[in-house]
């Protein structure tokens, strides 16, 4: 384990702020969680990363637990060794689409892909959870992309 100081609650305020409340990878939203999300470290400590604002991300346990401390991941597609989504860097609608049903991630990139793999951004008990909250409402977030 490396030892470091906690994030500050103002950062950790900051990165829900910017993330809109949802995890920055499955686009669950943290309103309706009974534990709250993550501060995940897009370039891990272990790695040189920071805590700095632009190495941050608001992340689900369940997202935050399979990334680990990666950076980049195979994509199913190609094969090839492509960087993990950065929600710092990479806008969530360039990567990904909900699938005309709203119940699955579809990944338009590489990028996109190797993260839903990774991530498994499209696991069956998610799919239940994105199922029941689709019929009142609170998915998937307004401002997202629906494939036709
Ligand atoms: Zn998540």
């Amino acid at each position: 384990m490396v030892s470091r100081n906690k994030i500050p609650e103002a950062v950790r305020k900051q990165v829900r702020h910017q993330a809109n409340h949802l995890c920055e990878y499955c686009h669950a939203s943290e309103q309706w969680q009974y534990v709250k999300f993550t501060v995940d470290h897009i370039l891990p400590l272990s790695l040189g990363g920071t805590d700095s604002l632009d190495n941050l991300a608001l992340a689900c346990f369940h997202c935050n637990r399979r990334k680990t401390n990666r950076v980049t991941a195979s994509d199913p597609e190609s094969g090839e060794t492509v960087p993990l989504f950065n929600p710092r860097q990479d806008r969530w609608r360039e990567h990904f689409v909900w699938s005309a049903d709203k119940l699955r991630v579809i990944g338009l990139t590489a990028t996109g892909r190797a993260t839903i793999a990774t991530l498994d951004l499209n696991r069956e008990r998610i799919i239940h959870i994105r199922a029941a909250d689709l019929e009142i409402g609170r998915h998937p977030p307004a401002d997202d992309p629906i494939a036709e």
